[in-house]
């Protein structure tokens, strides 16, 4: 099969899985998303949500999160872990954000990464879910089933986003980010798995992989859809 058609199934699969795809950070405009992404470095999604409405009840602006102390923003975000890290990031860009952006949140991936804490994948999500930018963040998620699949080679992160982009549509990019995500969170366990099992690695995954895991027992919990917010 060639590399453009199987993408092109596996987007279809994608599509019939996810149809509506949300945006699994609770947010309500593009700052408390830019610290939702940040506070999800190494934490669920879900521990992010449960940790928000506390943040967010305290200080939901720049201004109001630049006037609070690092030690107050640190015990709150705890449980999402690197809490050192993450408070002393969220206090930094909110104050660079008031002093330097007016309080809003930049649309360049040079003005985003610029802020403490914000790394490229942290910026395309961002672009793509607050400001609609072309945008095709890769998280680990991402980056190992497009090795899996045949569409990247694995090399790195950044080859990873080059050939995606190359490969799907730019008005798909967005979709695909999170459809990708909810796939491998929901089909791919980390052990013990059976790639002929699954509705894309039984066609897409390299032939090694399929042969190699083809004698290991099928773990795999029955597909389900995200809830739309
Ligand atoms: S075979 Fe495994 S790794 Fe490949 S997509 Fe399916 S569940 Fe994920």
């Amino acid at each position: 099969m060639k590399l453009k058609q199987k993408a092109a199934r596996i987007q279809g699969i994608l599509e019939r899985l996810y149809p509506d795809p949300p945006v699994p950070l609770d947010h309500s405009d593009p700052y408390t998303l830019l610290v939702a992404v940040l506070l999800s470095a190494q934490c669920t999604d879900k521990r992010v949500n449960a940790t928000t409405p506390a943040l967010f009840g305290l200080a939901r602006t720049p201004a109001a999160m630049a006037e609070l102390s690092v030690e107050t923003i640190r015990e709150i975000i705890k449980p999402c872990g690197l809490s050192p890290a993450k408070s002393k990031a969220i206090q930094g860009l909110s104050r660079i954000l008031v002093e330097r952006h007016h309080s809003q949140v930049p649309r360049t991936f040079e003005e985003l990464e610029a802020l403490p804490g914000v790394g490229h994948k942290t910026a395309g999500v961002v672009l793509s879910h607050a400001f609609d930018q072309a945008a095709f963040p890769v998280d680990t998620h991402i980056h190992r089933l497009a090795e899996r699949w045949g569409l990247s080679d694995g090399r790195s992160v950044e080859k990873t986003e080059r050939d995606l982009k190359a490969l799907f549509a730019m008005e798909t990019w967005k979709r695909l980010h999170l459809q990708m995500i909810y796939f491998g969170r929901e089909h791919c366990p980390a052990l013990r798995h059976d790639p002929s099992a699954c509705p894309i690695c039984a066609f897409a995954a390299k032939a090694a992989l399929r042969v190699k895991s083809a004698r290991v027992k099928p773990t795999r919990a029955p597909a389900r859809t995200p809830k739309t917010k």
